[in-house]
């Protein structure tokens, strides 16, 4: 794994890496206070990798989904990364902080959420977190996923938990949104149970404000299964859509 290129933050880095074979990837590095575990407003300082330290992993170099508001559905290629692939990202990311220790930060998690769709590489991906898990029992792992009609969500459980992408609550706009057709429905999606230890997370990166609609939101995802994160549209990669109705930080 080479680096070609790395962008920094106040609270961390993101790298373009290639593979041996030549193939795009972005890896994230990232970290919080640890009192943004309850709330993200209002803080001061970004504290340091020893509170929450996120590692963003890609699952695949480009994306065959084609999301509308991301550049890596753009890219003119694909292919899903292998496990070593996907656990190299994390290890290039401790070797660039010898300083730190993963495991001894407060909260260390894995996200599943740069380039690719997790369920259609999923062999690869589960066969990484089984290895990481071995390395650090306390790690905790976030999927993100469009939601691939007939996924198996029975092994979402304890440290792992699921990320769903909403981005709209219409559900042609949906589908203008993210173009991929073997996807499940919006009510399909407000379904889904885990047996994570946390709940599974709506995330809506909003490129208008016409894609929310509150009294939808709580009728589709009962309140007791579902945590709603609005997010930013990603700013480290170019994009066709703007830079949606979120402001803030992304990580
Ligand atoms: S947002 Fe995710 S699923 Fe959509 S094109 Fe980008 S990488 Fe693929």
């Amino acid at each position: 794994m080479e680096k070609i290129r790395q962008k920094n933050f106040s609270n961390g880095s993101v790298y373009a890496l290639k593979t041996n074979d030549g193939y795009l990837i972005e890896t994230t590095d990232t970290f919080l206070p640890e009192c943004t575990k309850y709330c993200n407003y209002n803080i001061e300082g970004y504290g340091d990798r020893t509170e929450r330290w996120m590692i963003g992993v890609s699952v695949m170099s480009g994306c065959p989904v084609g999301c509308k508001f991301c550049a890596t559905g753009i890219m003119n290629q694909f292919r899903n990364l292998t496990e070593d692939e996907i656990i190299g990202q994390i290890s290039f990311v401790l070797d660039c902080n010898p300083q730190y220790k993963f495991s001894e930060a407060k909260e260390h998690k894995v996200n599943y959420t740069r380039m690719g769709e997790p369920f259609l590489n999923i062999k690869n991906v589960r066969k990484s977190i089984e290895l990481i898990n071995y390395y650090y029992p306390e790690v905790h792992h976030y999927v993100s996923t469009i939601g691939i009609k007939d996924s198996d969500f029975s092994w979402i459980k304890e440290n792992i938990t699921l990320q769903i992408s909403l981005h709209s609550l219409n559900e042609e706009r949906r589908n203008n949104l993210i173009p991929f057709s073997n996807k499940m429905t919006i009510k399909e999606l407000g379904q889904i149970r885990t047996k994570s230890n946390l709940k599974t997370t709506v995330n809506l990166t909003l490129v208008d404000y016409a894609d929310f609609n509150i009294e939808k939101l709580k009728e589709l995802f009962d309140p007791q299964y579902f945590f709603i994160k609005l997010s930013p549209i990603n700013p480290n990669i170019n994009n066709t859509m703007g830079g949606g109705v979120v402001n803030g930080r992304y990580y």
